[in-house]
């Protein structure tokens, strides 16, 4: 049965080689020499160079023949590893009624990032939380139908306002959504332990680097939720990484450890300093010869309509996420006019003494003295401050924005600050659309309760360019053997020659018949240049070069695309030199 099913393979391969898509003359695969206008970061200017995508419109891509084989490449791996942890594949429509949508909120909470169809009964689907949710209800009944894992890969749609890097930010894009039902949190726990471990597996066999940030869960609401990213200047977020420990923090909650300021044995008195035309803490201190860390700098926030006074170190910024958190309610900084009606001066010289309202500063300044900071008076700072004796309603919290350099807070090691890529997200939702759709079961006692779940995403298109990021030269792209669209790249050097012609094209037939799956460079009228250009832009891992010289003597050529390395071998070894080569690839990832 096995050999029928192997025989059959080869003969469909085969054919469908012969006819007409691996052969480059036959093909639409349009390579660009020239780096698109509109394109910046790397991995969307060799998506468009290599002839994997072409924009139709900003944010909404096309894949042509080979950037589609990539998407169906890292889409199988998603569904194999999905199904691995008991997934079932859906297929869910992207045209939604509103109505469903109204009942959770979200029509409000996406605002404009939602499409709407015109006559505004309809939206496109920006994720499908709500939909997943409605066929489990009267369904789903029992604690006996339960747990459940539902997934698609799907296309989704978002009006990003400013769709950039080419296909990782979309207005149209495929995700790997996947929603867990579960009986309780403690159950839910256990569907996002399972889908943890998978997407692990998902992104270590599509070679990515890549590491986790704990999140907080903006529009989608519930509790835990873990984001995969990848470092890249391309990327949205900026995170905390320590390389040492692994300790992962988006910036806006990230910690670290630093020093303090240091509290002098003997406070100063008070003493109001003139500063004429001096606004910044740079200025200030070049003015007056002194540390940074003797400045204290004051931002006025408005908080549910009354002002607090926040104080920093030095120039160190506040972070906003860590305030709001602080504070509740609503938070905003105060407007420039806003500040000279409740402190009487700008914002260069604003400072506690004499501040009415509440005054928070961050932990850094704990207990601090000698501190310069402004006098509530244009052109005017004051010296001398003892936050303990001068300001004792000051409250202390972490409100700070992390930098590059400082410890991390598991080891100490200096952390690193950069940009990055949200390639997946992992989230306890809880029981916020089954309470909004009604969506219960009834447990051993027949009593209803709600269904706690749980949503996870993988943006696929984002999976492809951060793999291109991670893996490209200035020649071109890289790929591994697990996300390669062909296993190897036969290269008929001069194809007007017959001998080359026909020996090129039997390795064609020979290799895909062993199972290859081979794209043939047979163009007529390409130059050589022209076609080892194309090859390493290209990328696919091992190149074989049918050349004249070389055939005379009974060799090709063959060059690893990652390491550039070129070896002759002879055509009676190409194939177990093939093999050998091959595996060592798949091991390698
Ligand atoms: P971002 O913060 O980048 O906008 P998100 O938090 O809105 O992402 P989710 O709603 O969690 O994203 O969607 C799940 C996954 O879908 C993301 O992790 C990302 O990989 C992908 N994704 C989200 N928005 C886009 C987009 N506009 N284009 C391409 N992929 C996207
Ligand atoms: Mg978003």
């Amino acid at each position: 049965m096995w050999g029928l099913f192997q025989s059959f393979t080869i003969f469909a391969h085969s054919i469908i080689g012969e006819i007409f898509f691996m052969r480059l003359s036959k093909s639409f695969v349009p390579t660009l020499k020239e780096v698109p206008a509109d394109a910046v970061i790397p991995s969307h200017i060799l998506m468009v160079r290599a002839g994997l995508v072409r924009m139709l419109s900003a944010g909404i891509y096309s894949f042509l023949p080979v950037g589609y084989k990539m998407i169906k490449k890292i889409s199988d791996i998603i569904r194999e590893e999905m199904d691995a942890i008991g997934g079932q594949e859906f297929h869910l429509p992207a045209l939604n009624p509103k109505e469903i949508w109204e009942e959770t909120g979200r029509v409000e909470a996406f605002g404009d990032t939602m499409f709407h169809i015109k006559n505004r009964e309809y939206v496109l689907a920006p994720t499908h939380e709500e939909i997943m949710t409605f066929h489990a209800k009267g369904v789903v009944k029992s604690y006996k139908d339960l747990p459940q894992i539902w997934y698609q890969i799907q296309t989704k749609f978002r009006n990003e306002p400013r769709p950039r890097s080419g296909v990782i930010r979309g207005r149209q894009f495929l995700m790997k959504d996947a929603y867990s039902f579960d009986v309780s949190y403690e159950a839910l726990d256990k569907s996002y332990e399972l889908h943890d471990q998978a997407y692990r597996k998902i992104f270590d066999r599509c070679g990515l680097k890549y590491f986790v940030v704990g999140a907080s869960s903006g529009a989608m609401g519930g509790s835990k939720s873990e984001e995969f990213m990848v470092k890249s200047d391309a990327g949205e977020d900026t995170v905390a990484y320590c390389e040492k420990c692994g300790y992962a923090a988006n910036i806006e909650v990230a910690e670290s450890v630093i020093q303090p300021i240091v509290r002098h044995s003997e406070s100063k008195q008070i003493e109001k300093i003139s500063t004429p035309n001096i606004k910044s803490i740079d200025e200030l201190c070049e003015f007056l010869k002194i540390d940074h860390r003797e400045t204290a700098k004051s931002r006025i926030y408005i908080h549910d309509d009354k002002p607090v006074l926040v104080l920093m170190s030095g120039n160190d910024e506040v972070n906003e996420t860590k305030l709001e958190r602080v504070l509740g309610g609503n938070v905003r900084p105060g407007h420039p006019e806003e500040l000279k009606e409740i402190t009487g001066a700008d914002a260069g010289s604003i400072g506690p003494i004499g501040f009415k309202g509440r005054i928070i500063a961050d932990n850094r300044l704990k207990d601090g003295n000698n501190l310069y900071s402004g006098a509530n008076e244009n052109d005017f700072h004051i010296g001398g401050i003892d936050l303990k004796r001068d300001v004792p309603t000051v409250e202390y919290f972490d409100l700070r924005t992390v930098e590059s350099g400082e410890g991390c807070v598991n080891c100490k090691s200096p952390i690193d600050v950069f940009k990055a890529i949200e390639l997946g997200h992992i989230f306890k939702l809880g029981t916020k659309y089954t309470d909004a759709l009604g969506v219960n079961y009834l447990d051993e006692n027949g009593k209803e309760h709600p269904i706690v779940m749980g949503s996870y995403g993988i943006g696929v298109e984002r999976v492809l360019a951060c793999y291109l990021e991670q893996n490209h030269d200035e020649r071109g792209i890289i790929w591994n053997e697990n996300l390669t669209p062909f296993h190897i790249h036969l290269i008929g050097l001069n194809m007007k020659n017959d001998e080359i012609n026909s020996a090129s094209s039997n390795l064609y037939n020979e290799l895909t018949k062993e199972g290859y799956d081979v794209l043939f460079d047979d163009r007529l009228d390409a130059s050589a240049g022209f076609k080892f250009n194309d090859a390493d832009l290209m990328g696919i891992p091992i190149q074989v070069v049918v050349g004249e010289k070389n055939y005379k003597n009974g060799n090709v050529e063959i060059k690893i695309r990652r390491t550039g390395k070129k070896e002759v071998v002879a055509l009676s070894n190409l194939k177990s030199k093939l093999r050998e080569l091959l595996n060592h690839l798949t091991h390698k990832h």
